[in-house]
């Protein structure tokens, strides 16, 4: 008498399996094909070996790739010459393709934070010997207007800088930095205008925090650089000794608002 309560619970269980994998299915979110844990990301071992860390010839200031391959590994890019950044140095983890670009836009705009081990892990390859970074002793990452992240609910460089700080030292400085103006999109702007727009943007809060520090400036994506040039001049105006900038991917165009 009590093996019909016992298989209806069986039943109901297998219901809210089924559910829930089709909810969040182990089957890789990029091809759709393969399968692919959380672990993972959800994205499967083809897709992964796709994405390509940035190796040299890089520019030496702001990291991003030579076109020409065969160059001279230390060069300095044309915008840098011109324009020298506040911040010390960026570097990318991994070339910005196609796939990286559509994944970082559904972590970014559409709450796909499944995907945060899969970047943990491109990060920490890319920069588990990288002295700059362990030279570091703060970690922030680039703030978003308030009402931006009101309306998001998260700050996708927040989680990622989350990631880099994990099992380190540095010290966590999320909240130091106060993004004042809610800046509008930036992809129709040219080089100039961009830097100019995203002057004075940005805002020190607690300065006392920061002071003879060497930072560690985490960000999602870098278009022109503003973005992380203008957090930099704030910061080492606020008393930081440097500021390195670290990001997922770089473009060379001006695809996105960063
Ligand atoms: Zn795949
Ligand atoms: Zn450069």
């Amino acid at each position: 008498m009590y093996r019909y309560p016992l298989l209806m619970s069986r039943r109901l269980m297998q219901i809210a399996s089924q559910a829930l994998c089709l909810v969040y299915p182990e089957v890789c979110q990029a091809c759709c094909i393969s399968l692919a844990t959380p672990e993972d990301g959800f994205l499967c071992e083809g897709c992964q070996r796709g994405v390509q860390p940035v190796l040299p010839p890089f520019c030496s200031r702001c990291g991003r790739p030579s076109e020409s391959q065969g160059g001279p590994l230390e060069w300095i890019c044309m915008d840098c010459s011109r324009r020298p950044y506040a911040f010390q140095s960026a570097r990318a983890a991994v070339h910005a393709s196609p796939l990286m670009l559509g994944l970082i836009h559904q972590f970014k705009y559409q709450g796909a934070l499944w995907m945060t081990p899969f970047f943990k892990q491109l990060m920490e390859c890319r920069w588990e010997h990288d002295h700059e970074v362990m030279a570091c002793e703060g970690i922030l990452p680039v703030p978003l207007h308030p009402l931006r992240k009101r309306e998001r609910g998260y700050n996708q460089a927040a989680i990622l800088a989350r990631m880099v700080s994990d099992g380190h030292r540095y010290q966590w400085l999320d909240g130091v930095l106060k993004r004042i103006a809610p800046n509008p999109s930036q992809t129709m702007l040219s080089r100039s205008m961009r830097f100019k727009n995203m002057a004075r943007a940005f805002e020190v809060q607690q300065p006392e925090r920061i002071l003879g520090k060497k930072l560690l400036l985490i960000d999602d994506v870098l278009t022109s650089g503003a973005t992380a040039d203008a957090c930099a001049q704030a910061c080492l105006q606020a008393g930081a000794t440097s500021v390195i900038v670290r990001t997922l991917v770089c473009v060379a165009k001006q695809r996105s608002s960063s």
